[in-house]
C-alpha cells in the first residue's frame, strides 16, 4: 500500500499549525465497512434504487415497503464497524488543531471510530422521528414487530430521522458545513459521487474561497476537474497514509 501524497504535501505543515481542514465524506467511505453506497453495486433493494425508497413520495404510498427498506439497511449499519478511513479520520482530530469532519453518511461510523462532532448533514439512521409531533428517539436495538411503527405520544406515523431525497436540509448543519467550508484552508471530498445536492456544492463554496480542494474516489466525479489533486483509489488508503503523514499515532 502505497499512495503518492505529493499534492498535499505542501499542506502538511499549514494544518499542524493550525491552519483548518475541513473533510467531507460520504457512502464511499462506510463501503468498506460493508455498507452499500447509493450508486454502486449493491445499491438496490428488492429489485428498487434506493432513490426510489428514499422519498417523502414513496413513504407516503406505502411507508411499510420504505420501513422494511430500512429495516434492512439498520440491520447492515448495526453489524458494521468503522474501517481504516474512519479510523484515521478520528486519529488526525487528536494531531490537527483544527479538523471538521462534515457528512453525507447516516451510519453514525464516525462518532464509533471516534471522531468527537462530525456534522451530519443527512441525519442518523439509527433515530426515529415522529412524521407528527417531530419527536427524535433513537432507535430501538431490534427491528419493529409491526410496521409501519407509531409515536408512542401522538400515534402519527415514525419515519427513520435521515433526510430524504427532494426534503430540505436540517438548517443548523447546513450553515455550519457551509461556514466550515468557507473558511478551511484544505478541503478533502471523500467517497461522495458529489451529485447529491446541495451537499455537492460544499467542494465548490470551499474551493471558491480559497481552499485547497482534493477529491478521493476510485472513480472520476464531476467535482474532479475543479480539484487541485485527485486520488483516484479507496479511501482507506489515503486516509492512512494522510494521517501517517500527519503523525497521527
Ligand atoms: P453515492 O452512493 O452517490 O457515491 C458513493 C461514491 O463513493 C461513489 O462515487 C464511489 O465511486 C465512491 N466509492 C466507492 N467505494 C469507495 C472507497 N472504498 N473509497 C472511496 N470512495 C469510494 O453516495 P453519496 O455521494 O454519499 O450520496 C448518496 C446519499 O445516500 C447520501 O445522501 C447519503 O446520505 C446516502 N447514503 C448513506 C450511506 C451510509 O450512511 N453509509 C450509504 C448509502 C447512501
Ligand atoms: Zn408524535
Amino acid at each position: 500500500m502505497s499512495v503518492d501524497l505529493a499534492p498535499l504535501v505542501p499542506y502538511l505543515s499549514d494544518l499542524r499549525a493550525g491552519r483548518p481542514l475541513a473533510v467531507l465524506t460520504g457512502a464511499g467511505v462506510s463501503a468498506e465497512s460493508g455498507l452499500p453506497t447509493f450508486r454502486g453495486a449493491g445499491g438496490l433493494w428488492e429489485g428498487q434504487r434506493a432513490e426510489d425508497l428514499a422519498t417523502p413520495d414513496a413513504f407516503a404510498r406505502d411507508p411499510v415497503r420504505v420501513w422494511r427498506f430500512y429495516e434492512w439497511r439498520r440491520e447492515k449499519v448495526r453489524a458494521a464497524r468503522p474501517n481504516e478511513a474512519h479510523l484515521a479520520l478520528a486519529r488526525l482530530e487528536e494531531v490537527l488543531p483544527r479538523m471538521t469532519v462534515i457528512t453525507q453518511n447516516v451510519d453514525g461510523l464516525h462518532q464509533a471510530a471516534g471522531s468527537r462532532r462530525p456534522i451530519e448533514l443527512h441525519g442518523n439512521i439509527l433515530r426515529d422521528r415522529c412524521s407528527g409531533c417531530g419527536t427524535v428517539t433513537p432507535a430501538a436495538p431490534a427491528p419493529f414487530e409491526t410496521l409501519p411503527p407509531r409515536c408512542s405520544l401522538c400515534a402519527a406515523l415514525l419515519r427513520p430521522d435521515v433526510v430524504w431525497f427532494g426534503e430540505i436540509l436540517p438548517a443548523a448543519p447546513w450553515h455550519e458545513a457551509e461556514a466550515t467550508a468557507e473558511g478551511s484552508a484544505v478541503f478533502l471530498v471523500v467517497g461522495t459521487s458529489s451529485v447529491v445536492a446541495p451537499a455537492s456544492s460544499l467542494g465548490l463554496l470551499a474551493a471558491r474561497s480559497g481552499a485547497h480542494l482534493f477529491e478521493v474516489n476510485p472513480e472520476a466525479t464531476p467535482l474532479a476537474p475543479l480539484a487541485e489533486g485527485v486520488f483516484r483509489t479507496s479511501a482507506s488508503e489515503v486516509m492512512t497514509a494522510f494521517a501517517k503523514a500527519l503523525g497521527a499515532r
